[in-house]
């Protein structure tokens, strides 16, 4: 069987915060605000895979109320997202994120964002997408 998720997710940039964008720490005088450590990026894929495998959202699963996530590494959601996937016999075949923001300017980041994603993903870098 083949299923398409779809994320999404967004956090307005704050300062005294550090700039997580999927997975890659990038200086930045403004970071994102939020409970974990705010990767919208990791957060929408997290959300695109649970929901490929009806299994609900990031906020059912990472609830931002939990302390455990408090300023947390976005990776453990999506590490332990592919887990669940796994175990339930899914995998994953591509993933292609879209990232809307006023700044940092993305061009000079996708490439390592890309890189990042599959590792994380486990997937064949050509299997990842990043606009
Ligand atoms: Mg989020």
């Amino acid at each position: 069987m083949f299923r398409v998720g779809i994320g999404h997710d967004t956090h307005r940039l704050g300062p005294g915060r550090p700039l997580i964008l999927g997975g890659l720490k990038i200086e930045h005088p403004r970071g994102l605000v939020g409970h974990s450590d705010a990767d919208v990026v990791l957060h929408a894929v997290t959300d695109a895979l649970l929901g490929a495998a009806g299994l609900g959202d990031i906020g059912d699963a990472y609830p931002d109320t939990d302390p455990r996530y408090r300023d947390c590494d976005s990776s453990l959601f999506v590490r332990e997202t592919l887990q669940r996937l796994n175990r339930d016999g899914w995998r994953i075949a591509n993933v292609d994120v879209i990232v809307f923001a006023q700044e940092p300017k993305l061009g000079p980041l996708k490439a390592r964002m890309r890189q990042q994603l599959a590792e994380l993903l486990r997937l064949d870098v050509q299997a990842v997408n990043v606009k």
